[in-house]
């Protein structure tokens, strides 16, 4: 059977605008955009299952628990709760026929992108691997070509698809909002929403060939961080084998991926006991 791993954020869904809809605080937006989150899992699960797939969500925002099982059909696993090892694609293996990226976002200073970031928006200003410039969306698909697993889908606001077309040329792309700004959008119905992304998984479930992107760069790997200020860059230099480009740049060489992308958590951790809300 074939097992796709679906690696769904938030601030890509269909009806999530703002900060206040994606759990920075418990209240009511909240948890109507984690049933909109929910929704939009139970169609991708559909479409897989339709293809004769079992889908494996990742729960990849935030806490990481914000999906809940109990309004989820189908046949499924989620994979939930921090410290699940690989981050947004914690579970992945080699096992895995494919990967689709749900409710994804643009990275870090897209204009016009909701909520656009790169993880930590309060302290990683621009990430480059081999020389480009990437976002969530390529740092986790890069983790996925580690095993030769390949990207078949993504889905988000029409900028960051525009965006992903870009990296991933061949995969599947479902717009299901026009961004009017960072925190502003043209929603759709999520009913419409939900009957394109079934569509839309179920055929890249069965086509795996036509729509497959492996993602993956070469040895070594070149990972050069700018900060938002340069103390969180001088942390960075705290772990060896880093080197200070400029104030605000850094920049670590690994011959593994993996190795090189549980830094990029550490890095995070580091800058993060530096920043400061009023000053950054
Ligand atoms: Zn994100």
């Amino acid at each position: 059977m074939k097992k796709i791993y679906v690696s769904v954020d938030m601030e890509g869904i269909n009806g999530i605008v703002s900060p206040a809809q994606v759990g920075t605080k418990d209240n009511d937006l909240y948890r109507e955009a984690r049933l909109l989150m929910a929704e939009e899992v139970n169609a991708v699960i559909a479409g897989v299952n339709e293809a004769g797939g079992l889908a494996v969500i990742g729960d990849s925002h935030g806490s990481e628990l914000n999906v809940p099982i109990g309004v989820l059909k189908g046949d499924f696993l989620l994979c939930c709760g921090e410290d699940k090892g690989l981050s947004m694609m914690g579970g992945i293996d080699e096992s895995y026929s494919g990967v689709i990226f749900l409710g994804y976002h643009a990275r870090f200073g897209t204009a016009y992108a909701i909520m656009d970031h790169t993880y930590s928006p309060s302290t990683l200003y621009r990430l480059k691997i081999n020389g480009k410039e990437v976002g969530e969306a390529e740092i986790n698909a890069e983790v996925a070509g580690y095993f030769d697993v390949p990207i078949l889908m993504a889905t988000g606001d029409d900028v960051t698809m525009e965006q992903l077309k870009k990296s991933f040329p061949t995969i599947e792309t479902v717009t299901v909002k026009k961004s009017l700004g960072r925190f502003a959008a043209l929603c759709e119905p999520v009913n419409k929403t939900q009957e394109k992304l079934k569509e839309a998984a179920k055929r890249v479930t069965h086509n795996i060939e036509k729509y497959a992107c492996i993602y993956k760069s070469e040895a070594p790997i070149k990972m050069e961080y700018t900060w938002n200020t340069a103390v969180m860059a001088e942390m960075a230099t705290y772990v060896p084998g880093v080197i200070k480009v400029e104030d605000r740049i850094t920049l670590y060489e690994s011959d593994d991926y993996i190795k090189a992308f549980k830094l990029f958590k550490v890095f995070r951790v580091l800058a993060n006991s530096v920043s400061n809300s009023s000053y950054l």
